[in-house]
């Protein structure tokens, strides 16, 4: 039969559409990406607008280093300057990073965003524009991208950077996110389920990122959904983010080269019960999920609390980046790394011995 010969492959542009829809598969996904890559930026101050849950509109604006405008666009202004290198330009093509020079960098590497993909993605399933400014540039630059190249602001206008006012940082705005992926669209059935996703993201980062600032709002509605000062202690973050919990923290440090990591957070003590378990986990400062940990950590609080109850815990772990595995999953959410079991059952060892002190000093001061 003749239609079963002449099965085309995919055209390159539905490829990227399906590649970038597995990075991104929600509004929280793309906020994630951004809000990382203005940590990595350096900023100090970082906020965010959302309409509709984020389909309609994401926009993250920060104060960090900003990203370089190529020569040639200073040229083509006359604005020339020679020591800027080309990045705008190629900002938005597949495995395009500055945080990876070469093979051997994936051993060194700080940071999780080393894969240069999620502007690209972004690029394939949303409108997106790019203004930012570095501290050498006397003026801002804005750029427009669509599948993974720079495109004009409007059919028939130039789709070259162009240089405007703005102040010194990058200004990320994301449109119409999945415009052509109607099914996945579609899906969406509530945009405050997808607002309540994104701010649980932010307000992970802003318990974590100290001496940063962070504020959420909807787009329209006056004040902050969520803020945090970015002089606000560790405690502060807790308590602006999760309440109650804050008032019955214990803080915790455990360290091993044998197993190369180290840990360090805060965890509730047996006075404080709650529904569900909530764990803010990090791994070399990347919020991720730990089915291991989760698991571990709820068992360790056992002794502790009455059936039903469920601790907070805020957990930060540093691991040799070689022994950490980030890939397994396109939106790097579950995270697995090398002695995951000798790691997380020092962790948990150390917690259980901190709660039985705060325990027993209370046994002891109410006997007293
Ligand atoms: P990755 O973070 O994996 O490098 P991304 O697609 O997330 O890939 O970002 C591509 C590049 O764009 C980054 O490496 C960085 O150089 C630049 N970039 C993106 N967002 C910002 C920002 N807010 N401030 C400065 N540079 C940025
Ligand atoms: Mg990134």
């Amino acid at each position: 039969m003749s239609h079963l010969n002449c099965r085309k492959p995919l055209a390159q542009d539905v490829v990227n559409k399906i590649a970038a829809g597995e990075i991104i598969v929600a509004p929280v996904n793309a906020l994630k990406e951004m809000m990382e890559n203005s940590v990595d930026a350096g900023a100090t101050a970082i906020e965010i607008l959302v309409k509709d849950g984020g389909l309609k509109l994401l926009q993250i604006t920060d104060n960090g280093h900003g990203i370089e405008v190529s020569k040639e666009c200073y040229k083509s202004y006359r604005y020339a300057n020679q020591t800027q290198k080309d990045d705008l330009p190629i900002l938005c093509e597949r495995f395009t990073t500055s945080k990876l020079k070469d093979f051997d960098d994936l051993r060194s590497i700080g940071t999780y965003g080393f894969r240069g993909e999620a502007l690209a993605s972004i690029s394939h399933i949303a409108h997106l524009r790019v203004t930012t400014k570095t501290a050498g540039s006397s003026c801002a630059w804005q750029a427009y991208y669509q599948d993974g190249k720079l495109s004009p602001p409007k059919p028939g206008q130039s789709s070259d950077p162009k240089p405007c006012a703005g102040r010194p940082g990058t200004q990320i705005t994301v449109e119409d996110l999945f415009y052509n992926i109607p099914n996945r669209r579609r899906a969406f059935k509530s945009p405050s389920e997808e607002y309540a996703r994104i701010l649980d993201v932010v307000t992970r980062y802003a318990v974590h990122c100290e001496h940063v600032s962070f504020s959420i709002k909807k787009h329209g509605e006056a004040g902050a959904g969520f803020s945090v000062a970015a002089a606000a202690s560790k405690i502060d973050r807790i308590k602006q983010a999760h309440g109650a919990a804050a008032r019955e923290l214990i803080e915790f440090k455990t360290q091993n080269d044998r197993w190369g990591f180290s840990a360090s957070g805060y965890c509730t003590t047996a006075n404080y019960s709650a529904k569900r378990t909530t764990i803010l986990l990090f791994i070399n400062h990347r919020s991720v999920e730990s089915s291991a940990v989760k698991k571990a950590i709820e068992q360790a609080y056992q002794l502790f609390l009455p059936k039903g109850g469920h601790p907070f815990v805020y957990l930060s772990l540093e691991i040799d980046p070689a022994r950490v595995d980030v890939n397994v999953h396109p939106t790097k959410r579950e995270v697995h790394f090398l002695s995951e079991d000798e790691i997380i059952d020092m962790v948990c060892t150390d917690i259980r011995e901190r709660l039985t002190q705060v325990d027993t000093s209370r046994t002891f001061k109410t006997q007293t």
